[in-house]
Formats: C-alpha cells, sequence, structure tokens
C-alpha cells in the first residue's frame, strides 16, 4: 500500500483544513500556500493521480462542485475573475499525486498571467502537423 496523499489525510480528518464545500465524494477547502485569497482547490475523495484515472462518475462529480463554488469563491473575496487550473502529471507542475483543481481568484492589476503564459516557447507548427494532431486527439 503506497502512503496516502496529503488530501486524503485531509478527507479522512487527519489532518486539518478550511474545509469550505463537501458531498459524498467530493471536498473543497483553502489552499494552505494560496496564490491569492481565496484560493481554493477542490478534490476527489478518492485519490485518483492524474485526470486520466477518474471514474466518470467522480470526475462529473468534481465539474460539478468547480461549477458550484467558481462563483463562491470569486464573491466571497469580491475578486474580478478566476483562473481554474489543473496541473496534470509532474511535466505540469503537480506536486500532490491526488487530482485537484485550482480556484484561483483574480484582481484586476494583480500582477499575474492567462493560462497562455504556462507553457514553454510556443512551437511553430504546420499546417499538416496541425492536422495530425487534431487526427489522434481525435482518435
Ligand atoms: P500542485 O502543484 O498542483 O500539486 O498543487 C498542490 C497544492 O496543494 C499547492 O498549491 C499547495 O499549496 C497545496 N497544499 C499542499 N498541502 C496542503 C495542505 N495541507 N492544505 C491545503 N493545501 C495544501
Amino acid at each position: 500500500m503506497s502512503e496516502p496523499t496529503i488530501f486524503e489525510r485531509i478527507v479522512s480528518g487527519d489532518i486539518p483544513a478550511r474545509v469550505v464545500y463537501e458531498t459524498d465524494t467530493v471536498l473543497a477547502f483553502l489552499d494552505a500556500n494560496p496564490l491569492a485569497p481565496g484560493h481554493t482547490l477542490v478534490v476527489p475523495k478518492e485519490a485518483h493521480r492524474r485526470l486520466r484515472d477518474l471514474p466518470d462518475d467522480v470526475a462529473a462529480d468534481v465539474w460539478a462542485a468547480v461549477d458550484e463554488l467558481a462563483p463562491r469563491v470569486e464573491d466571497a473575496v469580491d475578486a474580478d475573475g478566476l483562473t481554474v487550473g489543473v496541473n496534470d502529471g509532474e511535466a505540469a507542475g503537480q506536486e500532490v499525486p491526488h487530482v485537484h483543481v485550482h480556484l484561483v481568484p483574480r484582481f484586476e492589476g494583480d500582477g499575474g498571467g492567462p493560462i497562455h503564459a504556462v507553457a514553454g516557447a510556443k512551437p511553430d507548427l504546420s499546417d499538416e502537423e496541425l492536422d495530425d494532431i487534431a487526427d489522434s486527439i481525435e482518435g
């Protein structure tokens, strides 16, 4: 058995968190190292490492929670917007191996960037390469 993730320990009540939302399958709580006031994490109670590992019903429950919480989080801190994101995999910056959706309130002039700023140098792709990629994704 692998060690429980820190988020499993929060779900089980083993370590404290500022819980803001709970259903049978989903928990949301304030991030301990917030990028902005109101930074909230939405997690499935079951530990799944990657988005691709989530059963469909759990994925739907997580998204329903995001949908419900997004305006609540934004309004609670009187933000001007919200960045919603998942670091899915180590290469994408995932540190806790338990799926979590970040809700990060955004404020005019907060100095942050859009999601477009998270990747490295933009690739220069030909039409053929774009067609191939689209075909592979479409399956
Ligand atoms: P990621 O890099 O996407 O895996 O993000 C992990 C997030 O979990 C970071 O934003 C951390 O600040 C947050 N975090 C780590 N430990 C805790 C904890 N005990 N309670 C709340 N948030 C945590």
